[in-house]
């Protein structure tokens, strides 16, 4: 199964649809893959046309599996929604965008390295960036650099697209999770993996549905729901701050016992406020923490699925 997370993109789908059935037709006819196999089409509460979209498409092929969801979840999460509902049914399931940058001709590599060679996750690594702009290439780079050294580790390079294993999916259901960021989940589980090298061209249509707020938060999500190294850095830093603070209290005593006078308020006045401002980057760090810990504890459902279309045991509306 195929899995596409879709927000707005009524302009993209129906060449990404053609595309993907016309793949699939290919591998089917050299039976590289199976008759059940097919396209999970997932709405993320988009504001456009989409949902009709899909329907349509739904309703013309057997291989289009649609799914609803009741509002915008993310990108993260619509993913999610689509490999819960693919996995009972399928091998393995491939994630990729809908905009289609992705090359989607080194899918087949990807099933070969599953079935033949036994992957259970087959990475999708990117060989070049040239059609990202300057801006989205240098944030993205150093967006790896930052969660390499804080200890997480992700595929250098890879986005969403990659094949996932039956058994991979049912153990990636296990991370119950609610700030989910997948690239770093992946990783964790574990089993044969293997990466497949592909050029990314320009979104077929449509605009990007990443804009710098956003792009901002999953960096943030990524780096927070990985690592606590950013507490460990406020508390190192303190502890400094206490070090530097015992220097200045001894030269303090020296020049007191030497009868010097003491120099202008200006130092003062600046160390106060460079250390309120630690204090408050500290506090923002530990909330961070808190703010996740808070969200966890709710264990709220992740997306709510508002009708599923074209699956056969489905009972149209559930809760996941
Ligand atoms: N997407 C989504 N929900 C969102 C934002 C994006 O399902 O809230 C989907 C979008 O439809 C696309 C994929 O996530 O299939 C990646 O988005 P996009 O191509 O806009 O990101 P970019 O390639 O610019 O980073
Ligand atoms: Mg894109």
């Amino acid at each position: 199964m195929i899995v596409v997370p879709c927000y707005n993109e009524q302009a993209a789908l129906p060449i990404t649809a053609e595309k993907l059935l016309s793949l699939i037709n290919d591998l089917l006819l050299r039976e590289l893959i199976n008759a059940e196999s097919g396209i999970v089409l997932v709405d993320d509460g988009s504001k456009d046309n989409t949902w009709n979209v899909i329907r349509d498409l739904n309703s013309k092929h057997d291989a289009i599996v649609g799914v609803k969801l009741s509002r915008n979840c993310g990108h993260q999460n619509a993913l999610l929604a689509g490999l819960q509902t693919a996995y009972p049914i399928s091998d393995c399931c491939i994630s990729i965008d809908a905009d289609l940058q992705d090359d989607i001709f080194v899918i087949e590599e990807m099933v070969n390295k599953f079935s033949e060679e036994g992957c259970e996750i087959v990475y999708g690594v990117r060989k070049e960036r040239n059609s990202d702009s300057w801006f989205k290439r240098t944030t993205a780079l150093g967006f790896y650099k930052v969660m390499r050294w804080l200890g997480v580790n992700s595929v250098y390079n890879h986005a969403d697209f990659r094949l996932m294993g039956h058994r991979a999916l049912e153990e990636l259901m296990n991370y119950r999770e609610r700030n989910l960021f997948l690239r770093g989940i992946v990783p964790l589980i574990g089993f044969k993996s293997d990466n497949v090298y592909y050029n990314r061209s320009q979104r077929i249509a449509g605009e990007s549905k990443y804009p710098l707020g956003k792009m901002f938060n999953f960096a943030v999500d990524g780096i927070t729901s990985f690592s606590v190294k950013p507490v460990r850095m406020v508390f190192s830093l303190g502890l400094f701050f206490v070090l530097i603070a015992f220097f200045i209290l001894v030269y303090v005593i020296v020049t007191l016992c030497l009868g010097k006078a003491v120099s202008g308020w200006a130092s003062l006045i600046l160390s106060l406020w460079f250390i309120g401002g630690c204090v408050l980057i500290g506090l923002g760090v530990v909330g961070e923490y808190i703010g996740k810990i808070y969200i966890e504890v709710k264990d709220r459902p992740r997306y709510v699925v508002e009708q599923i279309l074209g699956l056969s045991q489905n009972d149209d509306q559930h809760e996941k």
